[in-house]
């Protein structure tokens, strides 16, 4: 599929729609989302309940929300911290998966985009180089949609820790706050109960 017949299937729709824009970071995210699907399909039953560990907090994990179905309120979506385009989906039930990271130069962007992201951050962009980065952005998100799935990955057989299922906790009100709090996030300090905001 070129990249204007990807971006009318469903799926590419509804993570535009969740994430607020397409981006290179969201292609990337659903390139590796659907690569990630795929590699469950052949290997087990498609409905098992999926764990997604994602090592970016941009664009790209977005889409593996919305492809996977892990989220942080089910608590099948765990985040580190590590600023890397890495994506480790496994079976809940094995723990057994596929690792999906992003190969170096792939994200490369010219040094006119550089520039233009730069001077966006300053607040320094014309309207007309505002329009300019709009296109160059959404050029190398369409590029990256179109791009054989070996140039953009390394994809291989990962296993990843489970966790528990997100389970109902009663809470407590912080001794400080007040403010109703999970039982087992409260701290005994100095015999207070404290939330973490308040333990600081
Ligand atoms: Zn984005
Ligand atoms: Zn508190």
């Amino acid at each position: 599929m070129n990249a204007d017949e990807i971006m009318e299937q469903e799926d590419f729709k509804r993570c535009a729609e969740f994430h607020g824009h397409i981006c290179p970071g969201l292609a990337i995210g659903y390139r590796a989302g659907k690569a990630a699907l795929a590699w469950l399909e052949e290997r087990r039953s498609p409905d098992e309940e999926m764990v997604a560990t994602v090592e970016t907090n941009a664009c790209g994990t977005d889409a593996i929300q919305v492809l996977t179905g892990c989220t942080l309120g089910k608590g099948n979506l765990l985040f580190k911290d590590q600023g890397k385009h890495v994506y480790t989906i496994v079976s809940r039930k094995t723990g057994e998966g596929v690792r999906i990271a992003l190969l170096n130069g792939v994200m490369n962007l010219s040094d006119r985009h550089l520039n233009l992201i730069q001077k966006i951050r300053e607040d320094q962009a014309s309207p007309e180089e505002r329009r300019e980065f709009q296109t160059l952005h959404l050029n190398k998100g369409r590029q990256l949609l179109e791009t054989p799935l070996e140039e953009l990955f390394s994809i291989r057989n990962a296993s990843a820790p489970v966790p528990e299922k997100a389970m109902i906790e009663p809470s407590m009100p912080c001794d400080r706050c007040q403010e109703p709090t999970m039982l087992s996030r409260l701290e005994k300090i100095n015999g207070q109960s404290l939330c973490r905001g308040c333990a600081g």
